[in-house]
Parts: C-alpha cells; structure tokens; sequence
C-alpha cells in the first residue's frame, strides 16, 4: 500500500498524538496514583506518630500514680485525698465551731469513727439526766401501746392498761418488739411515759423503800430520778422485760429477751440507756431493761463505738 506524502504526514502526526496522549495520560495517572501514595507516605508516619502517642495516652493516664512523668504529684495528691476524704473532707465544708465540726474534731482527737451528721438540737437527743431538768415538760401527744404487743395498734388516747411513749417512737417501738417476737422470746413493756407528778411520787416511794433520801445507791449513782430529771417524763424510753416485774432492781438477771434487745435494738434507733460499766457517766446505776430512742444513725454509732448519749452529745459540744 502506497500513501501519499501527506497521508503519511498526517498518520505519522496521528501516531504522534496518540503516543502523546497515552504519554500524557500515563503521567497524569502516575501523578494521580502518585499523590495519594505520598498521602499515605505522609499518612503513615503521621499515624505512625499517633499510634505511639496514643498508646503512650493509655499508658500514661491508666497508672497516672505511676507515671510521675507529667502528673505525678497531681495523681498522687488527689488519690490519697479522695481516700482520706470521708474523714478530712468535711473540714472545707463543715463550719469547725458547729455541732458536726466539733464532732469530727472531737471523734478524730479520740480515735473514733466519723460521726453521723446528725441535728443533736432535735427532740429525739434531748439529755434528761441528774445534771440535765425537763422541768414540767409534758410530751405532745402520747401513744398507748399494748404491753406484749399482741396487738400492735397505737391508740392515742388515755388507755390505763396499755404503756404509753411519746407518738414519734411508737412505731419504731413496736417493730422493735415484735422483732423480738417474732425471734420467740416475750416481752413485756412498762414505765414509758412518767408525768412529773408521777416521778416525784416515784421518787419518794423508792426512796422510803431503800431508806434513802437522794435517790441514790451506795456508790452514789441514781436508783430513782428527781422529778424533772427522768427520761421517763420525756416519754422517749420504755421499760423492756420478758415478763412483768413488780419492781426492777439490779437483781433481774439478762433475759434472753433482752439479749436480743441488746444485739438489734439499734436496728430501730433504741440504744440501752444505762448500761453496765458507764454508770459513772450515766449516773445511773446499771438498767438492762431501760432502752431510749435516738434515731437509727445515732443509735449505730453509739452501740457500735460503745457511747451512751452523754458521751456521743459531748462530742458534738452538748455537755
Ligand atoms: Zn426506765
């Protein structure tokens, strides 16, 4: 096949064309593959750097405490803080001359637990002791409950054969005897609520009977309270026996009943109000059957760190 001169020109600039076009084509496909290689190359270190940043993050932060490098005494400091905090917390927040302040002082000073942060002005920490008179105090409104607890209704009105307590601890009362019920041992209440007019009765009566005129035994602790000065009168306390005695003396021996009492009676805010071993604090001589609501959280601490209610009041400032 014969082509003219300028066929063969023109095929031979085609020929050209196409080979600068692939030409061009191949370039540009190399520059395209090309540039996100470089991505990638860069990428790569770039992760590369990131992965070990990363993992040094991970490290780093897990054991903060062990890795001083950056924040070694940050760590370190808020760790043990936070840990020492339900004692030393409460010093920012806690006004130090309040009642809680002076409990958490004064319970760090004896090496005793924290305290609960409780309102010791309420009505259920009233002190009623030898050195502390109600006066004539008469309580809002009295609950008469039945004295073995067969019945567990609270009747509010006057009830001659029922024992009457203070309405607020009524409740907590009853679940408390008819816990020690439900374990098979009786129980029998008496001596709750004592008017004063009562009390100073009382209070002569023990006193002929022992021959006495202070109401109080050989070793000077109470056997019988001054009128104004038994918890009695402020009705916050019952009596606990597992039968009824005619008078209650140091000779009744601990009763299974209460035994039970002493083990769970802060289960429902009772603690035993005058036990053995604290009479000179109490004044009062030893009364295994006397027990005195003061709420669940006081009633914890003071059985569990064996404080009767002048020693847990003193600690927040209540002397
Ligand atoms: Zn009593």
């Amino acid at each position: 096949m014969r082509y003219s001169r300028g066929t063969r020109v023109i095929l031979a600039f085609l020929v050209f064309m196409i080979f600068a076009a692939y030409s061009y084509l191949q370039i540009a496909g190399y520059e395209e593959l090309r540039a996100p290689a470089q991505a990638a190359d860069t990428a790569a270190p770039a992760e590369a750097a990131e992965a070990p940043a990363q993992e040094e993050i991970p490290v780093a932060s897990d054991p903060q405490a062990e890795t001083p490098a950056v924040q070694p005494e940050q760590g370190v400091i808020t760790a043990p803080a936070q840990e020492a905090q339900p004692t030393e917390e409460p010093v920012p927040t806690v006004d130090p001359n309040s009642p809680y302040g002076k409990a958490l002082a004064n319970a760090a000073a004896k090496g005793l637990p924290q305290p609960p942060d409780v309102d010791v002005t309420s009505w259920e920490f009233t002190l009623v002791n030898g050195d502390h008179s109600i006066g004539q105090y008469e309580p809002e409104q009295l609950a008469y409950l039945h004295q073995t607890l067969d019945e567990t209704d609270i009747q509010t009105s006057y009830n001659g054969n029922r024992c009457p307590v203070d309405l607020r601890i009524a409740e907590a009362l009853i679940a408390m005897g008819r816990g020690c019920k439900d374990a098979g041992l009786p129980i029998f209440l008496s001596s709750g609520y004592r008017s004063y007019g009562d009390q100073a009765a009382n209070f002569t009566r023990v006193c002929q009977n022992n021959g006495i005129t202070d109401g109080k035994d050989g070793a000077g602790h109470y056997i019988t309270m001054p009128a104004g000065c038994s918890e009695h009168q402020l009705a916050l306390c019952c009596d606990i026996t597992d039968r009824y005695y005619e008078i209650k003396s140091a000779d009744i021996v601990k009763s299974d009943t209460v035994e039970w009492l002493l083990a769970h009676c802060a289960e429902y805010g009772f603690v035993q109000r005058f036990p053995a071993g604290k009479e000179d604090v109490t004044g009062v001589m030893n009364e295994t059957w006397h027990f005195r609501y003061v709420g669940l959280e006081a009633a914890r601490y003071m059985t569990d760190n064996n404080l009767v209610l002048e020693e847990f009041l003193s600690l927040y400032g209540v002397e």
